[in-house]
């Protein structure tokens, strides 16, 4: 376990921050709190639980294992990648919504609400404003940072409090514990374990390719982070190389665009409540929705905006034979209508498919192989059911986060399942929390010392990935955090015992 005075994010920000993270006797502790990863959930619930009234002294543990902060997102890079959330949805505050824009507009001062800015720039403000936090709290509120990796959680013995295991033997007693860990890495594509290293990137955001001019690249995966990765791999090959992507159904995220509401959002809403008896009456009902938006000369995405506003509520009424329902035929199409593009970005990949230097399939990977220098894949297209090939120099996984804990390779998520601290979603999309973010164990007992945040909470809400969502379930465990911890008997979490058997199986 290494420790920080700041992480390098903190040079860029205003004043100086001075907390040195070191691992205290367990005798005598002030309540703390661990959160585990300082990505935006973790730093969002250190900065709410900083700003909140505490009445007793309290500790707060931020760990992060990777070397800067602003987790996988908003970490610096070398190349200035773009929100897909404009900036007046950014803000880390619910009560200072335009909080971002603000700071952005202190190095950017023609910043509008309406601009998609450096992810990075986004990072610098998370960092500041965790920093702000801190000097601002009163001296019975102490923020500590740790630089190291947490490899296990345990309950202390005798007492009601866990045990925090970092990598390198580093132990901390805690009385609560936030799990943000964020993104899981993505799924391995078959056939890349006989691939060399430096042919196949596992992960973009973990090990960021280079592209060369000449090169013919196969993205897999044709969501947001295949537009990066793309537009990226083609800036450092000057336009030069030959990119091609593909996804079962071979669908791009759309344009974000502005429009006029022409339909009345609560009636709306009301519509598709009624109709999330099935996935069938569901998706008639957001498609007619479009249709009366289109119709009354308005914009289909609106339909999509109100279908997003209430998605938790519709998950929760699908059961989970619906819920699977969706995950195998709409999956694909949500995602791409619900997580778009900065139109800028929506352009520039547009005129790479026109020049050819971007070709998009839609089909399956069924196996890579090393052939000289080069990968050969195949791959078979949607519809077809002949395989064919394609010579390429580099596979570039785009796939996306792998959000099914059963097969997760985390040391310290394998741990807790294999404890039975946590339960998998059985549908295989994230972790089963309360409606506090609270760990179910696997007899159904609620933890009152263990919570989950970040995009994960998926299998309570389904969308929980972007800011808006996680900024919510920030400032609401922050609240949680901030109310002395219950002495009353455990409660059950409300799933049934066949969902709870799933998770378990
Ligand atoms: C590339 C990318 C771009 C995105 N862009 C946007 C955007 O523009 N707007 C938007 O609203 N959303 C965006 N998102 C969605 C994003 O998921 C959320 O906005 C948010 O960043 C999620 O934050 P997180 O803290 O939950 O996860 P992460 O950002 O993944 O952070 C988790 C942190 O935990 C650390 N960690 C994990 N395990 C451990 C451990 N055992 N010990 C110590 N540390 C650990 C990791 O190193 C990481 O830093 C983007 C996501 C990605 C992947």
């Amino acid at each position: 376990m290494d420790t920080l005075r700041t992480f390098p994010h903190a040079r860029h920000s205003a004043g100086a921050f001075a907390t040195r993270a070191h691992v205290r006797p367990t005798d005598s502790l002030p309540r703390t709190v661990v959160i585990v990863g300082a990505g935006f959930s973790g730093t969002a619930v250190a900065i709410h639980l900083l700003r909140l009234p505490q009445p007793a002294p309290l500790r707060i543990v931020l760990i992060e294992r990777a070397p800067t902060a602003g987790g996988l997102a908003y970490a610096i890079r070398e190349r200035p990648y773009l929100l897909n959330v404009p900036a007046g949805r950014m803000s880390a505050s619910s009560v200072d919504p335009l909080e971002f824009l603000a700071y952005a507009q202190r190095t950017l001062p023609n910043a509008t609400a309406e601009d998609f800015l450096p992810r990075e720039l986004y990072g610098q403000y998370l960092e500041a404003s965790l920093l702000n936090a801190a000097q601002a709290s009163p001296l019975h509120i102490k923020l500590e940072r740790i630089h190291g990796e947490v490899i296990a959680i345990e309950p202390a013995r005798r007492t009601s409090r866990v045990e925090v295991h970092l990598d390198g033997g580093g132990r901390i007693t805690a009385h609560t514990v936030v799990l943000a860990p964020g993104n899981p890495a993505p799924a391995a594509l078959s056939g890349s374990e006989k691939l060399p290293e430096s042919r196949y990137i596992a992960d973009p955001w973990q090990s960021p390719p280079v592209f060369r001019a000449g090169e013919t690249v196969l993205v897999v995966g044709t969501g947001l982070t295949m537009a990066d990765i793309v537009l990226a791999g083609q800036d450092a090959a000057k336009g030069q190389a030959t990119i091609h992507a593909i996804s079962r159904h071979g669908l791009v995220p759309a344009s974000q665009s502005d429009f006029q509401q022409v339909n009345d959002e609560r009636q709306g809403r009301d519509l598709l409540r009624e109709a999330a008896v099935s996935l069938r009456h569901l998706v008639r009902a957001v498609r007619a929705l479009a249709e009366d938006a289109e119709l009354r000369g308005g914009d289909w995405r609106e339909a999509i905006g109100t279908a997003r506003a209430i998605a938790p509520s519709l998950w929760q009424r699908l059961a989970a034979d619906e819920r699977m329902r969706f995950l195998r035929h709409v999956h694909s199409y949500w995602d791409v209508h619900r997580h778009r593009l900065p139109p800028c970005s929506w352009s520039a990949l547009n005129e790479l498919r026109r020049e050819g230097r971007l070709v998009v399939h839609a089909g399956r990977i069924l196996d890579m192989e090393g052939v000289s220098r080069k990968i050969k894949v195949t791959w078979r297209a949607r519809g077809t059911s002949a395989a064919t090939t394609l010579l390429v120099d580099r596979v570039v996984n785009c796939t996306g986060p792998q959000y099914d804990l059963r097969r997760t390779g985390e040391r310290l998520l394998r741990s807790l399942l294999a404890q039975g601290m946590a339960l998998a979603d059985p549908c295989g999309v994230g972790i089963m929390t309360d409606e506090f973010g609270a760990l179910p164990d696997a007899s159904g007992r609620v933890a009152r010392n263990l919570y989950y945040i970040g995009p994960m909470l998926r299998s309570r809400y389904w969308e929980a990935t972007a800011v808006p969502e996680l900024r919510t379930h920030a400032e609401q465990l922050a609240r949680r955090l901030a109310l002395p911890v219950q002495s009353s008997s455990p409660r059950r979490h409300p799933a049934g015992r066949r969902e709870l058997a799933a998770a378990l199986a």
